[in-house]
């Protein structure tokens, strides 16, 4: 894999009725490893999102209309293009994210796999629509139907940018909505890429559309656009809180992907190997900056100074480099404003109490890029914001716990609920506990995986409503039902 080109001109970042189109601001894309600029993209506003929803709009009354499988059959030409794609738009992840090669790889691998995996559900859906439903009386019948909701708004953040995006747009184009994207500012180029796939795809004119730009210059107007029927956003809580109160002046749907304090829970019978890789990956992937980070790591008393000491050379083991280099573990933090918030949060933590036992500092061969060594915290007070607050930084809090009990309470013991891990080698203790943790989804001896077919989201203030499955598509949908007298 080369590194993608640094694009000296400037692009248009705004994909309008399927026209390009230059926009009036310039947002700057840094390369994270190097600080140095990858390429200006123009950005949209109020104006321009207004004209996307009017494009949108217009083609979704024969888009809405098509069948599953026509559908299906589009969704799986984005899927090969992107395929097609698959080097250039890993370089595009490891520039412009700072991905090591092979996260970059299993983030383009989830795209093919949801759009496929939509393409699938699209299709399947044509053998559903007008299902009879049972009625309690012989004098009605009644079929159902499930009809796209209308014209769509996406906006994603920088973390996982094609991933999150075909998170949506997948189950929003499988379900018949047209759809206004919008990037997050930092990390725009994987979703300029695609957007020139999809171009290509054979997609109505209209249906698709994409806006470069700030959250308040095209964000804001989308939350509260009132031809834009639902908003699904993936983000921080304080902007996630932002958007519903936009969208509640039109009574706009609204699914909503936050932010997480997820724990692993390592059991007095779980394999001390396993369970610290499962740590190092759940910390340190992406270079923590994930919202599923299970950045709290709950170790039975017995086995936590063994594991305090394998989690610090596995910590100390990361080779951290630029993506590129050869074996590369962990790449940068995404860019300034992001690292400094980490090293504040390890300030923070340092000055509470909390005892840093490796990591938190930039690699002295690293001396430009917002490289961070891995961090290992341990006798972290529980009152403190490094054990309360989401770091999304390779940072872990480590701490010992006496009973099951215990290490459940202070799993859930946190605003948020995304996921969690559990390690153990009885199958019975890891399911009960599995059972017992609030949380959307619940890894035992696994690591991180991810299937389009199993639901994405979170109990509490992590999520409201949830992606992938085909929970995924229905987010998008409304539900009809047709109630005849006989
Ligand atoms: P962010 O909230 O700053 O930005 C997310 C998106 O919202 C960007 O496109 C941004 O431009 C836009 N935005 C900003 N202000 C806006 C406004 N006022 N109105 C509308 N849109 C606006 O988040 P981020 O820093 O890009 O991403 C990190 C956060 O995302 C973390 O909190 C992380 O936990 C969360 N996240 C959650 C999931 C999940 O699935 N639960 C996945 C990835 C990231």
């Amino acid at each position: 894999m080369n590194e993608a080109t640094v694009l000296s001109t400037v692009l248009a970042g705004l994909y309008i009725d399927g026209q390009w189109r230059a926009g009036g601001e310039r947002l700057t894309v840094t390369n994270p490893s190097t600080e140095e600029q990858l390429a200006i993209v123009t950005g949209g506003d109020a104006r321009t999102v207004d004209e996307a929803v009017q494009a949108a709009q217009a083609a979704f009354g024969a888009w809405s209309k098509t069948t599953g499988a026509a559908r299906a059959m589009i969704l799986r030409k984005i899927a090969s293009g992107v395929a097609a794609r698959r080097e250039h738009l890993m370089a595009l992840q490891s520039s412009n994210n700072g991905k090591p090669g092979f996260e970059a790889a299993i983030d383009v691998d989830d795209v093919i796999a949801t759009f496929n995996y939509y393409a699938d559900l699209a299709e399947a859906a044509d053998g559903q629509q007008n299902r009879a439903v049972e009625l309690p009386s012989e004098a009605f019948s009644a079929r159902l139907r499930r009809e796209p909701c209308g014209v769509v708004g996406l906006i994603v953040p920088w973390n996982f940018p094609m991933v999150t995006t075909a998170w949506k747009l997948a189950p929003a184009l499988a379900a018949g909505c047209c759809v206004l994207l919008k990037p997050s500012e930092v990390t725009p180029l994987a979703e300029l890429e695609l957007a020139q796939i999809i171009a290509g795809s054979g997609l109505p004119t209209g249906v698709f559309n994409l806006i470069c730009g700030t959250g308040l210059a095209v964000g804001a107007p989308m939350s509260a656009h009132p031809g834009i029927a639902k908003v699904s956003f993936t983000g921080s809580n304080a902007v996630g809180v932002q958007v519903m109160q936009r969208a509640a002046e039109t009574i706009k749907g609204v699914s909503l992907e936050l932010g997480g304090k997820s724990s692993l829970l390592v059991m007095a019978d779980a394999d001390l190997d396993l369970a610290v890789e499962l740590a190092s990956g759940g910390g340190y992937f992406n270079a923590g900056q994930m919202c599923s980070a299970t950045s709290r790591v709950l170790v039975a008393q017995d086995l936590l100074e063994p594991f305090l000491q394998r989690i610090v050379a596995k910590a100390q083991s990361i080779k951290v480099s630029g993506p590129l280099e050869e074996g590369s573990e962990m790449g940068p933090l995404v860019n300034h404003a992001q690292y400094q918030r980490v090293i504040n949060h390890i300030e923070a933590g340092k000055e509470a109490g909390a005892h840093l036992l490796c990591g938190g500092k930039r690699p002295t061969a690293q001396p430009r890029g917002y490289f961070l060594e891995p961090a290992v915290f341990s006798q972290v007070p529980l009152d403190s914001a490094l054990w309360r607050e989401e770091i999304f930084g390779p940072v872990l809090c480590v701490r010992g716990f006496s009973s099951e009990a215990e290490a459940i309470a202070l799993a859930n013991d946190t605003q948020f609920g995304l996921v969690a891990s559990v390690v153990s080698g009885d199958s019975e203790t890891a399911d009960r506990i599995a059972n017992a943790l609030h949380a959307g989804l619940v890894w035992i001896n696994a690591p991180q995986v991810i299937f389009p077919q199993t639901a994405w989201g979170g109990y509490k203030q992590s999520s409201l409503g949830r992606e992938l499955g085909p929970w995924g598509m229905q987010a998008f949908q409304e539900i009809k039902h047709v109630v005849r007298a006989l």
